[in-house]
């Protein structure tokens, strides 16, 4: 369990308590104005030469300042808009409980590459049009949209949104969900190292805004061919290559428990389980 989990999901996976997507939490004025100002403003949030410019001079403190400051800085980001790795068996299981489900533009993508890509999902608990998440969104003027759709918002369906999230998965795209002020969740989001800065800041930056998922990947050596498909989907460098053993091994300690792995692999021989049963990997986060 993550430490999510243990603060706001009552033992359970925090981002499967349907409560924690209540309107209650949403009719909190600080956090609509909060989620206008992200859309309002992206370049606050994510411009990419300024957030990897203050994450560069991070990096470039004294190890004894950076190791106190660091903590300091990422509990800070856990209070306000912090994610988790989910495979798609959950990201299916929290379409299962909303009742409205609208795609929108990344903004991550809008900084990297500088044009609307909609690879981000909205979830509410209510229908669209009572969705006071959805309002607070129209009601922003997003002058970020370029595509053709300026209206910003596209309502899907649940089987819409599960099947063009699994076409993104054959593509090496990791999925995660982030809270508009925690522990509200607000979002499904799909990420890759090149263009997501959050991916980014946690894996290569040292600046952690996300855990990872619940579960960490193994691999059955029996099925397991060698035919390393799967190691080309792995964004986390978990995955590498036994020539004794002439299959697939992962590191349990670098395993974020995507699942993505899995996409590639026609032996159905990467499985993922619970994170806190697997050793080496149960208190990693
Ligand atoms: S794709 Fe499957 S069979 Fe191929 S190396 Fe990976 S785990 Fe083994
Ligand atoms: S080995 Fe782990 S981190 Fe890499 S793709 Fe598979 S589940 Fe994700």
């Amino acid at each position: 369990m993550c430490e999510f989990c243990h603060k706001h999901g009552e033992g359970e996976k925090w981002y499967l308590q349907a409560q924690l997507y209540s309107e209650d939490l949403l009719s909190d004025l600080n956090r609509r104005k909060f989620i206008g100002e992200f859309f309002l403003h992206p370049e606050r949030f994510a411009e990419r030469g300024k957030l990897e410019g203050k994450l560069e001079g991070l990096k470039r403190l004294p190890s004894f300042v950076r190791a106190v400051v660091t903590p300091f800085l990422v509990n800070r980001q856990k209070k306000v808009h912090y994610g988790q790795v989910v495979p798609i068996e959950d990201v299916e299981r929290i379409f299962d409980f909303v009742n409205s489900v609208v795609r929108l533009p990344c903004i991550c993508r809008q900084a990297t590459v500088g044009t609307e890509q909609r690879y981000c999902y909205g979830v509410t608990m209510v229908p669209t049009e009572q969705s006071q998440f959805v309002q607070t969104l129209r009601e922003i003027n997003a002058s970020y949209l370029t595509g053709p759709d300026t209206k910003g918002l596209e309502v899907l369906s649940k089987e819409e949104a599960v099947t063009s999230i699994r076409e993104l998965e054959k593509k090496g795209i990791c999925h995660t969900v982030w809270t508009f002020i925690t522990p509200f969740i607000g979002g499904v989001c799909n990420c890759d190292r090149s263009d997501c800065i959050a991916m980014r800041a946690t894996v290569t930056m040292g600046f952690p805004v996300m855990f990872r998922a619940e579960y960490v990947a193994t691999i059955n050596a029996e099925l397991c061919n060698g035919c390393r498909q799967c190691m080309r989907l792995c964004q986390f460098g978990a995955m590498g290559y036994s020539i004794a053993r002439e299959n697939v091994v992962i590191d349990p300690r670098r395993c974020y428990g995507c699942g993505i792995c899995r996409a590639s692999c026609t032996k159905n021989a990467i499985v993922l389980k619970d994170r806190t049963s697997v050793p080496l990997a149960a208190g990693v986060w």
